[in-house]
């Protein structure tokens, strides 16, 4: 790999460069701004490694996939990023302009540089290092580049389901990933579902004098009592049947939990509170956090909730309520034992709109694509990787890769001071050219035999 290191050293600026040409170009999904130019971009880069591109329409209004294949060998490598990024409001809490890169103290920032542009520019940077000093890829690469994940890719799912044939390999390599606080590579193998629904009742056919509280419903009372029935205040979810149908964890699991640093009192610190809900701590907080579904009231709404007093008697009370969903749960499965659930107790008049859903995705550490991340990593790394089993957050895992059966594996140039979704978005420069040198050990180690 001597050669190809010396490549990446000697074309440091250059792919400084491109990847501040990268971040300057807006691609905000949520307004549509720059997206079509970025998407250019993106094709523009990767027509460069010799790849056949398409640009795929995923519905109407969406932006495109730009999907690329390049390689040729025995076993595929799916990758998965997105070109999109977020808004970058409050813009005055910027210190430089969001799409102005800027490099200070062995840092760049600016909007997208780690989510997700740093991360889909180190990867194509070491494929063009690799071609350039170790020859053809040993393998065949299918890169899935899509455009509306920060909007949470509403109509990703029935196209992945509908077009298996593109997305079909011996594993893939998922969109993001970095360094944790003591700088040990960070690994997830997956990624938890979720279910958004409203709740929603109406008692009367509208508000009422609140003297009548006597005899009259009050919406607000009608859908506490039945958000009652999910939760109880030791923090159990009370869903009937959800328990049966949550996977247990395996041996495996269980050893890679046990070597996650679990640094709870610098959470619980940083959110100003002194013990976490339910009074879990050490491993079973981290069994819990990592493992566990969750049913959060993420909003209630109704009556009066002004300045003063308003004396009403609500007619309708609705609640956004959302699942993070663990395997092997399931929206449609979760979104049935609501409904179940509350006719069982009388709550039939309580509506469930759906407004969201997305499987639960999981490999196994045992994969050749995680083996391969993993010795990769060992050589670049003064410490082993950290895997997480499955992530506390959500993202289309399932409909890219374990619905076709592919496991996948997440690593990259990020950092926990990146400053996500956030002003002053940003990576380390050290960091960005760790992830291309393991980028290059991991392409050799993934074509291996
Ligand atoms: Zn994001």
């Amino acid at each position: 790999m001597q050669q190809f290191d010396t490549y990446i050293n000697q074309h440091q600026s250059e792919f400084l460069s491109e990847l501040k040409t990268f971040c300057a170009q807006p691609s905000i999904s949520a307004t549509g701004e720059g997206i079509e130019a970025m998407a250019g971009l993106v094709r523009e880069k990767m027509a460069g490694l010799g790849a056949s591109v398409q640009k795929l329409e995923i519905g109407p209004a969406d932006p495109p996939v730009v999907y690329a294949s390049l390689g040729q060998g025995e076993r595929t490598l799916l990758i998965y990023n997105h070109y999109d990024v977020q808004p970058v409001d409050p813009i005055e809490l910027w210190d430089s302009p969001p799409f102005e890169p800027t490099e200070r103290e062995g840092k760049i920032y600016g909007r997208g540089v780690s989510d997700n542009k740093g991360n889909l520019l180190y990867r194509i940077q070491a494929i063009r290092a690799w071609q350039e000093t170790m020859g053809p890829l040993p393998f065949k690469i299918n890169w899935f580049i899509e455009g509306s994940e920060e909007t949470g890719s509403p109509n990703l799912e029935p196209f992945c389901l509908q077009h298996g044939e593109l997305l079909k390999a011996d594993g893939c390599l998922w969109e993001m990933g970095g360094v944790d606080e003591a700088d040990r590579p960070m690994f997830t193998l997956g990624a938890k579902g979720l279910l958004y629904v409203e709740l929603s009742v109406q008692v009367m056919n509208g508000d009422q004098h609140s003297a009548l509280g006597t005899i009259a419903p009050d919406a607000v009372w009608r859908l506490v009592w039945a958000l009652q029935t999910l939760k109880a205040p030791d923090e159990t979810i009370l869903l009937d049947g959800l328990w049966d149908h949550v996977a247990p964890l395996s041996d495996i699991d269980l050893e890679l939990l046990r070597a996650i640093p679990f640094e709870e009192e610098k959470m619980m610190a940083n959110m100003g509170i002194s013990q976490w809900a339910g009074g879990v701590s050490g491993f079973e907080a981290l069994k819990r956090h990592l493992f566990g579904p969750t049913c959060t009231i993420n909003g209630i709404e109704g009556g009066y909730t002004g300045p003063g007093q308003k004396t009403v008697l609500p007619a309708r009370a609705k609640a956004k309520v959302s699942f993070r969903l663990v395997p092997n749960l399931t929206p449609e499965l979760v979104t049935n034992l609501l409904r179940e659930h509350l006719d069982r107790r009388g709550f039939s008049d309580i509506n469930i709109d759906i407004l969201g859903g997305e499987h639960p995705g999981k490999t196994s550490a045992t994969a050749h694509v995680v083996q391969a991340a993993i010795a990769a990593a060992n050589e670049v790394y003064p410490d082993s990787p950290v895997i997480y089993p499955l992530t506390p957050g959500t993202g289309p895992v399932w409909p890219v890769a374990v619905a076709h059966g592919t496991p996948m594996v997440s690593f990259g140039a990020s950092y926990p001071g990146q400053n996500l979704h956030a002003p002053n978005e940003n990576i380390r420069l050290d960091d960005y050219f760790k992830a291309l040198k393991m980028m290059g050990r991991f392409i050799r180690e993934f074509g291996r035999k």
